[in-house]
């Protein structure tokens, strides 16, 4: 039987996500704030797009046989995703994951079925890097494919066909912003790129936590404003990723992980909705957008995933503690205030 309602598998079901009115956000600023609910994709985050974007065109290009093996370094979603693609297609999973990152995810990548290997976190320059070790590994085992999430375009292309004309649709042609963060770089260039192309008018704001540069990118064209750290997961590049190169933005703002937890726990008591780090990331920079445009926009960003990921963190109150972050409950108008003050 096949119906339009009928998503054909695990892949069929990825994307086509709803696009949600943040109801407290919207009245408090004039603008329809509206989050992408890549949560609801079927593995769960924003990246079973990219994972199914970078597997489908290894097969087109030939470097996928089947019953092959994928070799990828990740921070855990693209690893789920993927885990999830291959299983529904029937190849192999080897994720090289940092230490650091939360245990839920590395529980879960082992539950579903990858060959998990964690390893030190190491910058990118270093041979050690959690990216050059899953390149290496790739070399090695035979009939590998590494999929490359950073640099290989596949990623952002799978957005712009995709997350891009959504959000279009889903808005009438009448949105006039969009905001996220950074990763690899996929969501943002793809989706950019894709509403540029249909009205150059929309606003694109790049969100970026401390201690990433592409702040620093996007306002400077350097990347040599880095400072500061952030406990959020899945963002935070210092690099121009070939995902990165060539996206049309028009702004960027730096937001402190303190306003990230006052709106994760906002979204949360207020609007329902139990949401993972980046997501408090990318909705500052959608209010910033509506802060520093006025009433009236329509501004969209992304709700990567769900906070259940990060439960062992951003809801245990002793790694709050240890980190300066226990919410304050600032309120809206205070958070607003705050966003508005960033630069
Ligand atoms: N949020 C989360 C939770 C992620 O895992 C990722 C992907 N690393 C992103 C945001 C960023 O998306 P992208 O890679 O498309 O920049």
């Amino acid at each position: 039987m096949t119906t339009t309602a009928i998503r054909n598998g695990f892949c069929g079901a990825i994307g086509n996500t709803p696009l949600i009115r943040l109801t407290t956000l919207s009245e408090a600023t004039g603008c329809e704030i509206l989050g992408k609910a890549e949560f609801l994709n079927p593995g769960g985050s924003v990246k079973d797009r990219a994972a199914l974007g970078i597997i489908e065109d290894a097969e087109r290009r030939g470097l996928l046989k089947p019953g092959g093996t994928i070799v990828e370094g990740t921070a855990g979603n693209t690893g789920i995703g993927l885990t999830l693609v291959a299983n529904a297609k029937g190849y192999h999973c080897v994720i090289v994951i940092p230490n650091d990152q939360s245990e839920e995810k590395i529980n879960l990548l082992r539950a579903m079925g990858a060959k998990v290997r964690p390893v030190c976190p190491a910058p990118y320059r270093e041979p050690g890097n959690y990216n050059k070790i899953a390149a290496r590994l790739a070399e090695e085992l035979p009939g590998a494919f590494w999929a490359n999430q950073f640099d290989n375009r596949a990623n952002a292309e799978f957005h712009y066909r995709t997350t891009g004309p959504e959000l279009w649709e889903q808005t009438n042609g009448e949105i006039t912003g969009f905001a996220t963060a950074v990763g690899t770089g996929g969501t943002l260039n793809g989706v950019a790129r894709f509403l540029k192309e249909r009205n150059a008018a929309i606003t694109t704001m790049c969100a970026d936590p401390m201690g990433a540069a592409m702040w620093s990118w996007f306002r400077h064209g350097h990347l040599d404003i880095d400072d500061g750290d952030s406990v959020a997961e899945g963002i935070g590049q210092g690099r121009v990723t070939k995902n990165v190169e060539g996206s049309p933005i028009d702004d960027a703002v730096r937001v402190p992980d303190r306003i990230m937890i006052e709106l994760i726990y906002h979204l949360l008591e207020h609007e329902g909705l139990l949401l993972g780090t980046s997501t408090g990331i990318n909705v500052a920079g959608a209010l910033k957008t509506a802060l520093k445009g006025g009433k009236g926009q329509v501004i969209a960003t992304v709700l990567c995933d769900d906070a259940q990921r990060y439960l062992s963190r951003l809801f245990n109150s002793a790694w709050l503690r240890e980190n300066n972050l226990l919410p304050e409950r600032w309120g809206l108008q205070r958070i607003l205030d705050e966003i508005n003050g960033l630069d």
